[in-house]
């Protein structure tokens, strides 16, 4: 069985008193000991939530650059988080590729450096609203999946998580049915294009909108193995998330 999955991501939010906070909630929380933990708060406070949190929980970046160190302003490499510490990244957000016109092959490519580095990686995919209503959200899921399959051999460093933009900060989280959907394509494109072991094996998270809710139902489709959450990572209901399974 593949081992629970919950991810926090805080985005370009919270102040050091915030994040300090966060992390005593969830230190002190009772927390379900079969789920993999891992929160990722903005890159400057990477090193206080690694010091303060307990061990056992672990610790993401939101981006990391695909080039050893060097003359990259404003980069951070994946020797640099394994130096701090900081033993996954997520990677392809679609803020990332929207916001910041990242592309299926630059994700590609940070997501080979990464895991080739050791770093474990939340791959995110996932289609717009437009590409939902026009019948095109398998395809360019598919085309995510082949550009990150291309470049990588080894998948036991990647957990993926959908997040379909539409119900991203939106408050319209997919429909279990529409999740369960795309999750159990997701696990047959790897079953036909890597192998059974990596279709069996591969976390794939659900993300958008997730929050104490919603979070149960989910949790028992046979494809959802975890959440990727924002807004209810950076409250107190984050625990029930983690709790859900
Ligand atoms: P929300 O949970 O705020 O919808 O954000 C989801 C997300 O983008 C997590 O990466």
């Amino acid at each position: 069985a593949r081992k629970f999955f919950v991810g926090g991501n805080f985005k370009m939010n919270g102040t050091i008193e915030s994040v300090k906070s966060i992390v005593k909630n969830l230190n002190d929380a009772k927390l379900d000991s079969n789920v993999d933990v891992v929160i990722a708060p903005p890159a400057l406070y990477l090193l206080l939530v690694r010091e303060h949190l307990k061990p056992g929980l672990e610790v993401a970046a939101q981006n990391v650059f695909d080039k050893p160190n060097g003359a990259y302003t404003g980069e951070i490499s994946v020797s640099q988080l394994k130096d701090s510490n900081i033993n996954w990244t997520i990677l392809g957000h679609s803020e990332r590729r929207t916001i910041l016109g990242e592309s299926d092959e630059v994700v590609a490519s940070k997501t080979k450096v990464a895991t080739e580095g050791g770093i474990g990686v939340i791959w995110c995919c996932g289609e717009s609203l437009e590409e939902r209503e026009s019948g095109k959200t398998i395809s360019v899921i598919e085309k995510q999946l082949a550009a990150v399959s291309a470049k990588i051999g080894d998948w036991s460093k990647v957990v993926i998580a959908y997040e379909p933009i539409w119900a991203i900060g939106t408050g319209k989280v997919a429909t279990v049915q529409q999740a369960q959907e795309v999750h159990a394509s997701i696990r047959s494109w790897l079953k036909a294009n890597v192998s059974e072991d990596v279709a069996k094996q591969t976390r794939i998270l659900y993300g958008g909108s997730v929050n104490g809710k919603n979070c149960k139902e989910l949790a028992k489709e046979e494809d959802i193995d975890g959440f990727l959450v924002g807004g209810a990572s950076l409250k107190p209901e984050f625990v029930d998330i983690i709790n859900a399974n």
